[in-house]
C-alpha cells in the first residue's frame, strides 16, 4: 500500500496556504488508498514554538482531514538520524566544516545566492577527494557537517511540475546535513522519516523543488531504493505575487476560526484554490468527492482581500442580528 505523510513545522501557525496543500494531500490520498502519517517536523531548533504542535494537530482536526498513523515526532528519537550521518561520513559523502556563517557570508558576496534559507557554501573546508571519515570521533566535536553535491544539473520527473532541473553546486554548493549543535538538517531527517517511515508519495508546495535534487542524492547516496513519486503544488502568494508572510496579515487559520468562520466556508475557499469551481460551502466528503488532481491549477493561487470578506461574510451576519 502506498504511503504519504502530512508534516507540519509547529514553526507558527497553520496558515491558508499550508491548509491547501494538506487538502490536495489529504483528498488525494483518501481518493487513491494511500494510508496517511502525520509527522511533526520539530528538529528546527530555536524556531520551533511551544504549542504549535498540539494547534496544528487541532486545527487539521477542525478541518476534518484524517491520518491513519501518528503523530510522530522527529525529536523522539535521533538515533536514525545518526546511523544516517555515520553511514555518510564512513562513505566519504559528507565532510565535517567548521566555517562560520560569517565567513561563509563573506565568501558568498562574491558568488551567486543560494535558495532562502542557505548561502551557498565556497567549498571551503571540503576535501580534495572522498575522505571516509568517522562521524562520532571527538576531533569533530562542534562541527557542522556538509555532502558533497556533484557538479551539474540534475533532474527528476514530478507529478505536478513535470520535468525540473536543477544545479545544486551553483545554488547552494554543498549542503548542511547536521548543525554544529549535532542535529540533522532538515534535507537530512526528512529523508530518513520518508524511508523508515515507508513514504512513497510526497505532496506538498513548489518551493520545496530545489530541495527534492537535495534529498534524491541523499536517498541514493542512503542506498534506500526506489526514490518517492512528488506532487508539488504551486504556493498561494498575496496580491503582490510574493508567498504568504506576516505583511499580508493574519493568515492563519485559528486566527479565521476565533472569529467564527465555519469548517465549510473554509474548505469552500480552499477547494476552489484546488480547481473545483466557484466558491461554496463544502464539508470535507464534498471535497473529497468533488476532487480532481487534473482541475488544480498549475500557477500560484492569489489570496485577495475579498476572500476574506467571504470567509467572514456569516460571522458579520450574525453580529448585525
Ligand atoms: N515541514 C515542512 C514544511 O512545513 C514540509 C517538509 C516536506 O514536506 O518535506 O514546510
Amino acid at each position: 500500500m502506498h504511503r504519504t505523510r502530512l508534516a507540519p513545522s509547529p514553526t507558527g501557525a497553520l496558515h491558508l496556504g499550508n491548509a491547501r496543500t494538506f487538502l490536495v494531500n489529504w483528498a488525494l490520498a483518501r481518493q487513491r488508498g494511500w494510508q496517511i502519517v502525520l509527522r511533526i517536523e520539530d528538529l528546527d531548533g530555536p524556531r520551533i514554538k511551544q504549542d504549535a504542535a498540539a494547534e496544528a494537530i487541532d486545527i487539521l482536526g477542525w478541518l476534518g482531514l484524517d491520518w491513519d498513523e501518528g503523530p510522530l515526532y522527529q525529536r523522539a528519537d535521533l538515533s536514525p538520524y545518526r546511523a544516517a550521518l555515520e553511514r555518510l561520513a564512513a562513505q566519504g559523502d559528507i565532510y565535517p566544516c567548521r566555517c562560520t556563517r560569517r565567513e561563509i557570508e563573506a565568501a558568498a558576496l562574491s558568488a551567486p545566492h543560494g535558495d532562502e534559507h542557505e548561502l551557498r557554501y565556497p567549498g571551503t573546508c571540503r576535501p580534495s577527494e572522498k575522505t571516509p571519515a568517522d562521524y562520532n570521533d571527538p576531533a569533530h566535536q562542534g562541527c557542522a557537517w556538509r555532502f558533497r553535491a556533484p557538479a551539474g544539473v540534475t533532474r527528476f520527473h514530478d507529478s505536478i511540475a513535470g520535468r525540473h532541473s536543477h544545479d545544486i553546486q551553483a545554488t547552494t554548493g554543498d549542503f548542511l546535513v547536521a548543525t554544529k549543535e549535532g542535529l540533522p538538517s532538515y534535507q537530512l531527517a526528512v529523508v530518513v522519516d520518508d524511508a523508515r517511515q515507508g513514504i512513497d508519495r510526497i505532496v506538498r508546495g513548489d518551493d520545496l523543488l530545489t530541495s527534492t535534487h537535495r534529498q534524491l542524492l541523499l536517498q541514493e547516496c542512503l542506498g534506500f531504493g526506489p526514490p518517492p513519486e512528488y506532487f508539488h503544488l504551486p504556493l498561494v502568494v498575496g496580491e503582490d505575487g510574493r508567498r504568504l508572510a506576516k505583511r499580508h496579515g493574519d493568515t492563519r487559520l485559528s486566527h479565521y476560526r476565533a472569529q467564527g468562520v465555519t469548517r465549510e466556508r473554509m474548505l469552500g475557499l480552499l477547494a476552489e484554490w484546488c480547481g473545483l469551481g466557484q466558491r461554496r460551502e463544502l464539508s470535507p466528503q464534498e471535497c473529497l468527492d468533488a476532487f480532481k488532481l487534473e482541475l488544480v491549477p498549475r500557477e500560484p493561487i492569489i489570496l485577495r482581500s475579498a476572500d476574506d470578506v467571504w470567509l467572514l461574510a456569516l460571522t458579520l451576519q450574525n453580529e448585525r442580528k
